[in-house]
């Protein structure tokens, strides 16, 4: 069997650029050979991206979009 471990990452960051938010989303596989790992493919996104008007601010501040950065 020569398969090995596989592992995923997955993140998703926002961020706020040019008056918008936009995210950041990476999708990346990894193979464990002999004990190390090594990158095997991924997949980057960086898109804008629309919070609603009343979904939670993406500032962290736990206020809604439209009362905070909206
Ligand atoms: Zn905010």
């Amino acid at each position: 069997d020569t398969n090995g471990d596989r592992g995923r990452v997955h993140f998703r960051a926002y961020y706020r650029a040019g008056g918008q938010w936009r995210f950041l989303e990476e999708h990346s596989e990894f193979v464990r050979e002999s004990g190390r790992w090594f990158y095997v493919s991924g997949e980057t996104r960086d898109e804008s991206f629309k919070p609603g008007r009343n979904d939670a601010c993406l500032c962290g501040s736990g206020r809604k979009f439209k009362r905070c950065c909206g």
